[in-house]
């Protein structure tokens, strides 16, 4: 037998094997309501305009070339992006006392994120929320973190947030404890802390030592509004915490395959960041080198020139406007069919996702019978409901419910 003889089958990752389900699927109806990408009202993935315009500057430009970028990446672009998720008015950036890492996309910023913490601060316990989106445990075990907490987040009985929850299980937290939140569009719930509770979030993360990251997937995708995203961080970096955000570029460009990220890092002592550079350069060496340039030149184009700018904010206000409308529009079918149970949760939970309250059994039943397809948790992702599909969809959900 070959050395390989042995190696078992390992687990299927739900999300790409629904997808792959979905697009086996030959019926002429059958709509996808799992993977977590934008889709038009046409079912159709969208390059966003502004993009493609960068994109076709770009390739006109014979001064640019494919050498190599730094091994932390295109500062332009880390810079860029941390003024984004920081605020043009960040006191902490006036005081120099953050630093931002080109990464493979949100995924590679929370893998840098860990594998720093783990390796240079040798910290070993996270938590992360119940539910999360399905990589968060994995990317910190395999960075070396050995201690696996979770915190109370979704009170099912509500269809809201357990804050006292979640507060009690911060509490018990031991120091330096890493503490993944979701900076906006909590994935899978949608359902987001309110102002007053981030203020009850950070006592608690200050009064015990805690370290805050910030999982920021969907920032101006969430609201349309890039500022009210990042609430949340910016209440946190002017409080005065050290912290991370990881940031992924994936759904507010729509650049999912370029794998473009950035983490941003924010320091009590600005002295330190060369230090933490250099160290963080050694680990992202002996692990991919250096990042890939053509997204993070995209980004940086667009979001250092004020007329792209405006256009690519007019792009995201495109996409959160028509999620927000299938919300409401779901909600009123279920509503009008009389479907059992309250659906307002639809359109008060923000993002691409949400928690539609819908038991695996009945997930499985609306795949069988109607051809749509979710998670098994019953998490949908809002993007795939169109103008043309929306009816096919409330009719199914209210077949399941009965
Ligand atoms: N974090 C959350 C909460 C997400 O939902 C996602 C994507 O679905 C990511 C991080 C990272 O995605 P990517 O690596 O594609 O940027």
């Amino acid at each position: 037998a070959g050395r390989f003889s042995e190696v078992s089958q390992a687990a299927a990752i739900e999300v790409f094997a629904v997808v792959k389900a979905f697009n086996d699927d030959a019926h002429e109806k059958k709509v996808n309501l799992s993977i977590g990408a934008y889709r038009t009202d046409d079912s159709k993935p969208w390059v966003l305009p502004v993009v493609r315009e960068t994109e076709t500057a770009m390739a006109a430009d014979t001064s640019l070339n494919h050498e190599y970028l730094p091994i932390l990446g295109l500062e332009s672009f880390s810079t860029a992006a941390t003024k984004m998720v920081l605020g043009e008015n960040s006191a902490v950036l006036k005081e120099g006392r953050a630093t931002g890492i080109q990464t493979l996309s949100g995924t590679g910023a929370l893998r840098v994120a860990a594998d720093t913490l783990k390796h240079v601060l040798k910290y070993n316990s996270f938590y992360f929320s119940n539910p999360t989106w399905g990589n968060h445990k994995m990317i910190f075990e395999h960075a070396g973190f050995t201690e696996t907490h979770q915190y109370r987040y979704w009170d099912a009985a509500n269809r809201g947030l357990d804050i006292n929850g979640m507060l009690e299980d911060l509490n018990a937290a031991s120091a330096n404890s890493v503490i993944i939140l979701h900076a906006c569009a909590h994935n899978p719930t949608g359902v987001d802390p309110t102002q007053e509770q981030w203020k009850q979030i950070a006592d608690v993360i200050e009064a015990k030592s805690l370290f805050p990251i910030f999982d920021t997937a969907y920032q101006g995708f969430a609201s349309g509004d890039l500022d009210k995203d990042a609430w949340a961080v910016r209440y946190f970096a002017d409080r005065g915490f050290e912290l991370m955000v990881t940031q992924s570029f994936a759904k507010n460009f729509g650049l999912y395959n370029e794998r473009v990220g950035n983490l941003a890092v924010v320091v009590k002592d600005a002295s330190v960041i060369p230090a933490l550079r250099s160290q963080v350069t050694l680990l992202v060496r002996g692990s991919y080198s250096n990042p890939p340039n053509h997204g993070a030149r995209v980004v940086s184009t667009v979001l250092n020139n004020p007329k792209l700018f405006e256009e690519w904010r007019t792009c995201i206000r495109t996409m959160s406007s028509r999620i927000q409308e299938m919300r409401a529009g779901l909600r009123e079918r279920l509503e009008k069919l009389g479907t059992p149970g309250l659906w307002d949760h639809i359109t008060s939970q923000i993002g691409m996702f949400s928690y539609s309250g819908l038991s695996a059994g009945q997930v499985k039943f609306i795949a069988e019978k109607y051809h749509i397809y979710m998670l098994s948790s019953g998490r949908i992702n809002i993007c795939g409901l169109t103008t043309k599909n929306i009816d096919y969809v409330a009719e199914a959900i209210n077949d399941a419910v009965l």
